[in-house]
């Protein structure tokens, strides 16, 4: 019989799938954009592999003993992950949340049986309201361990170990580009290293909000969520990007819609905005004439958590952003 043991043993091997309308170039042609489907994890994004790593390393040093409590300050799909792997080994989880985080995400985190408490996005990481510091005061409790995916290294191990690995075998270590977002910067820092060091060739390019650290801004306030800091995360490796793209919301937001129309990939904010970079990049090597480049990007989560934002009109036009209906009706009447 083919069953797995328990869902923590689905986490990983995601599967690499290509984009073709949304790159607005010939298809019989390349360069070849391949999106690494993370949303496919059991507990519905990239974070499950952090979470089981860190969680085991805890184990294993002591840090995390048996019945304790995981307090986090997360966007929500680390969150998820931990409080997967916490039900099923017997952990309690509180996790703190600012204010920006969708509702349906935390409901998600409430329906694995976690507590969440919600901060305030408008004051400074140094405030002490802000989710840094509240999390910072639980987890001084008893039996509390602090995953900190901003400092802890196995988050960047977990994709030096799992996701780098697996693209390079997907690809036939033929990839030539890899395209993310930054949070922690886990994720370009673990797969970016591992790639560099099967074939230093490999540019690894990040994806950042307009107005982040990350592509030169202060941390000015964006709504795509999960991606762009106002600090420079000890996890995130300085030296591994060999060049950031800044997105904007608009942007990100536009290109998260046709994903979901055009490739029926229903991802979120932060997956439409690396593959807006992605198609960007994807141009620009073939106006050099590099069809044959090889690009892997990666979509960090799903778009159900993002239903009553990005694929919700109203909240699109309360912001400004277009919503794209009034080019389609005029398709649509035209055809
Ligand atoms: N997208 C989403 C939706 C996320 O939650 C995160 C993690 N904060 C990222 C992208 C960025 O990943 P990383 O933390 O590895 O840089």
């Amino acid at each position: 019989m083919d069953y797995a043991n328990t869902l923590l043993d689905l986490i990983g091997d995601t599967p690499l799938v290509r984009l073709h309308q949304t790159l607005d170039l010939p298809d019989e042609d390349g360069p070849l954009v391949l999106a690494k489907v993370e949303y496919l994890n059991p507990g519905g994004s990239v974070k499950d592999r952090i979470a089981s790593r860190m969680i085991d390393a805890a184990e294993a040093s002591g840090a995390l003993q048996p019945g304790g409590t995981i307090v986090e300050p997360t966007s929500g799909n680390t969150g998820v992950g931990l409080a997967m792997v916490a039900q099923q080994r017997g952990y309690h989880c509180v996790f703190v949340c600012p204010d920006k985080v969708s509702v349906d995400k935390r409901n998600v985190l409430k329906a694995y049986g976690a507590e969440v408490v919600v901060c305030p996005t408008a004051v400074a990481p140094e405030h002490p309201d802000s989710y840094y510091n509240v999390s910072d005061r639980l987890s001084k409790q008893p039996g509390a361990w602090k995953p900190d995916q901003y400092s802890n290294p196995n988050n960047p191990r977990s994709h030096y170990e799992t996701t780098g690995p697996e693209i390079w075998k997907q690809t036939e270590g033929r990839i030539t580009h890899f395209v993310t977002g930054m949070g922690t910067g886990g994720t370009i820092s673990g797969v970016g290293r591992y790639l560099k060091e099967q074939n230093p060739q490999i540019q690894v390019v990040g994806a950042d909000p307009a107005g982040s650290v990350y592509s030169g801004g202060t941390g000015r306030p964006y709504l795509v969520e999960g991606v762009g800091e106002d600090f420079w995360p000890e996890t995130y490796d300085r030296s591994v990007a060999d060049r950031v793209i800044e997105v904007s919301d608009a942007d990100s937001f536009a290109f998260t819609r046709r994903l979901a129309r055009e490739e029926a990939m229903l991802v979120g904010g932060s997956s439409g905005m690396a593959a807006y970079a992605a198609r960007q990049l994807a141009q620009e090597l073939r106006a050099a004439g590099q069809t044959d480049a090889i690009i892997v990007v990666l979509l960090p989560d799903s778009g159900r958590g993002y239903l009553t934002k990005i694929f919700n009109d109203d909240w699109l036009a309360q912001y400004g952003f277009p919503t794209g209906s009034e080019t389609d009706t005029a398709q649509t009447i035209g055809e």
